[in-house]
């Protein structure tokens, strides 16, 4: 196995990117073909290490010898690239098996991708891999980058050297990585490893985010994927990751979804998941190319430490635009500090601009008061961040500007505070200093702006995520969960309402004191507090209202019997009856906000768990949180505060503050109980009757699903 040369450390994929010999199989002699500029280009930016060839026909290209077998090869390479048609592959994999070579790179298409009766092929190769100990990348990828080491797998021809950054990249598609690394060039964005992942038959995106995050020179990821496959795994690694990620997760493809079996599972669409997924792990998620620029430009400025910001502007209007992409990211524009100003006061003066937060550059030419200007601001205990909006026509300014953004970067370094530079100026100008310039800057104000807030983001979620406890434990009587599912398994139908309640009472949740009725029972001394809810428990009716099976506020034990006879004709109403199994008498709930709480198995994911608030808020407004379960106190609340109605919650215009830490157990719970029960496929509680503070919850609804 090879050693990184940076740590000395190994890893099982080092392989793929330090090989200290490299395999090309697929090279022509004669003609130009794929094989062959790979060769071409590994030896032209000058490969770390020793080229072997492998074609169809004997010779020589660019001074590497092409043998005609993997067994003529005369040593056995680190790693092989094979680009040769399918069907010639597992014959292939077998010589490279014989060989000793663990490490196979396989290019070629015609895989599962062009048809899906190609899977028994890709099974072939993957059970010649596991056979001989191989690890694939591929196949159908242009294979791994790595610019420490002169190593570059894909097949288009490249001219001259790459230059060295920090960014690595994980691609599912080739053409969208190599596009995004050159219009990350274009902004002065630099990578260092790139690994195109294809139709990933043995290894994935998780083994390679895995990589980088160990890798002693990559310092952020991103990813652009089409599909997650190893959904638990991945977020098991991002959750671990020191390194910013930054995933761009395209819909085309959706990913296997069952058929929805109740509201829970409708309702979280599986992109809703990945994103709830993403923010949970601190992975910053982007939509196109142009917020991955902004984000990897970002991630060249200190960390934003709060939402505190000045604005520094030589265009009042810029100052203006600034001021509402800041409004809507929530930053803060604090107030300067009379010694800040008497300073300001010192290095200009000013007839018709008032000195505030935006400061307003306008009256200003002298590029060393900017310079000042910024210091001083960099310099100020209660500013977080800097955006400034440098406005300028590069006829008369741009060596003075390239002078004052060096200065700049200095000043950003020294502070550990960020500046987010807008550069508003004539296009080619703008070209060339992002292309050239060192220093990142931004096209306008919201772009900066997004910037700064992508930073505070980053930071922010990360705590959460690194502080975030120990998901807490309840005690769960399993026994009581499994004979209610037996039961239902034998009557091969859906639990009752009752023994959705009786489930959640198994796990520690209290519902609201009912009583039940067989169908034509008739309530005598029920021992219940009035006024009473009545309701239908009906096996194929888990919709109780929508049958006419719910009656509110009965008083006495003759609207009892009135509210069921009245049940029961709706029922009989209906163009296909439904079973009426009984009746359940509830004592109804105070008065309080009515939420919902649910949790499934998703198919990707495992475990999950959905907060939002009731009725047609979930369906209309979609406000809801999504965690993989299970959750801690922290990850509870910061879904409750990610709702947009949290204020609602938190007390609002005279309504008292609810009781925030009982929702907070409860989904806490939820989330154990579907990760503990894994035969539960889906559950939700809906209403929960959110009470003031101390004053609890009420569950009055239950839907209960075993696989
Ligand atoms: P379903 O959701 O099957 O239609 P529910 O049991 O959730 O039936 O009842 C419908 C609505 O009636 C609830 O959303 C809630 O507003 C109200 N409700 C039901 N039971 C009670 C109760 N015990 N106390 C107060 N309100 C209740
Ligand atoms: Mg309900």
């Amino acid at each position: 196995m090879k050693t990184h040369p940076a740590t000395n450390a190994t890893h099982p994929l080092d392989n793929f990117f330090y090989p200290k010999s490299l395999l090309i199989i697929g090279v022509s002699v004669k003609r130009i073909n794929l094989g062959k500029i790979i060769l071409i280009n590994n030896v032209n930016i000058g490969f770390k290490g020793t080229i072997f060839a492998v074609g169809s026909e004997a010779g020589e290209v660019q001074g590497v010898t092409v043998y005609t077998s993997v067994a003529e090869v005369p040593e056995t390479p680190d790693v092989a690239i094979i680009i040769t048609p399918a069907p010639t592959i597992p014959d292939i994999m077998v010589q490279c098996g014989e060989k000793g070579i663990t490490h196979i790179v396989i290019e070629s298409g015609g895989f599962t991708e062009y048809s899906q009766d190609n899977k028994s092929l890709e099974r072939e190769v993957l059970d010649i891999a596991r056979r001989y100990g191989m690890r694939i990348i591929g196949p159908n990828c242009i294979g791994t980058i790595n610019v420490e080491h002169n190593l570059i797998m894909p097949f288009a021809l490249v001219q001259g050297g790459i230059p060295a950054g920090s960014l690595s990249i994980v691609s599912q598609s080739g053409g969208v990585g190599d596009t995004y690394m050159r219009i990350a060039n274009e902004n002065h964005i630099f990578f260092n490893k790139f690994i195109a992942v294809g139709n990933k038959l043995d290894l994935d995106e998780v083994d390679f985010m895995e990589y980088l995050i160990q890798d002693t020179t990559t310092t952020s990821i991103f990813m652009y994927l089409e599909g997650i496959n190893r959904g638990r795994a991945f977020f098991d690694t991002a959750m671990k990751s020191d390194k910013p990620i930054i995933v761009q997760k395209s819909n085309r493809s959706p990913m296997s979804s069952r058929i929805a079996q109740s509201h829970t599972a409708a309702l979280s669409a599986d992109d809703e998941v990945v994103g709830s997924m993403l923010h949970q792990a601190a992975v910053v998620r982007v939509k196109s190319e142009d917020e991955l620029i902004i984000a990897a430009k970002a991630l060249q400025l200190p960390m934003m430490k709060g939402r505190r910001l000045a604005v520094l502007s030589r265009s009042g209007g810029h100052a203006v635009i600034t001021v509402d992409a800041c409004a809507k990211y929530g930053f803060e524009l604090v107030e300067f500090p009379e010694s800040f100003l008497e300073k300001i006061r010192t290095l200009y003066n000013t007839r018709i601009i008032a000195h505030q937060n935006p400061l307003d550059l306008g009256e200003i030419f002298d590029y060393t008061i900017f310079t000042k200007i910024l210091e001083a601001t960099l310099e100020l205990d209660n500013i977080d961040g800097i955006v400034f909006n440098h406005v300028y026509q590069s006829s008369y300014e741009a060596q003075m500007s390239r002078t004052f953004l060096d200065g700049v970067h200095q000043m950003v370094k020294r502070s550990g505070k960020p500046v987010a530079v807008t550069l508003i100026s004539d296009g080619d100008e703008i070209l060339d200093i992002q292309k050239n310039h060192p220093f990142p800057t931004f096209n306008n104000p919201l772009q900066a702006i997004t910037a700064l807030w992508g930073l505070l983001y980053y930071r922010q979620r990360k705590d959460l995520r690194n502080n975030r406890g120990m998901p807490p434990e309840f005690p769960i009587n399993l026994n009581l969960v499994e004979s209610i599912k037996k039961h239902c398994k034998e009557e091969k139908r859906i639990p009752l309402t009752s023994e959705a309640l009786e489930v959640c009472r198994a796990a520690g949740i209290t519902p609201v004191r009912h009583a039940v009725l067989g169908s034509d029972e008739t309530p005598e001394d029920l021992k219940m507090i009035f006024p009473v809810a009545v309701k239908l428990l009906s096996r194929n009716a888990s919709h109780k209202s929508d049958v006419g099976g719910v009656k509110l506020n009965i008083d006495s034990s003759g609207g009892i019997i009135d509210a069921i006879a009245e049940i029961k004709n709706s029922v009989k109403a209906m163009a296909m009856p439904a079973a009426v199994d009984g009746f359940m008498i509830q004592e109804m709930a105070p008065r309080g906000e009515e939420f919902f709480v649910g949790a499934r198995q998703d198919p990707v994911f495992g475990p999950i768990v959905i907060a939002g608030f009731g009725g047609i808020f979930i369906e209309v407004l979609k406000d809801r949180a999504i965690r993989l379960a299970p959750i801690t106190e922290a990850e509870a609340e910061d879904m409750l505060r990610q709702l947009r109605m949290f204020p609602l919650l938190a007390g609002v215009r005279g309504k008292p503050a609810l009781d925030i830490e009982a929702l907070v157990g409860m989904l806490c719970r939820v989330s154990h109980l579907i990760t503990t029960v894994p035969t539960i496929s889906e559950m939700d509680l809906n209403p929960i009757i959110v009470h003031p503070r101390g004053m609890g919850l009420s569950v009055v609804d239950a839907r209960v699903f075993f696989f």
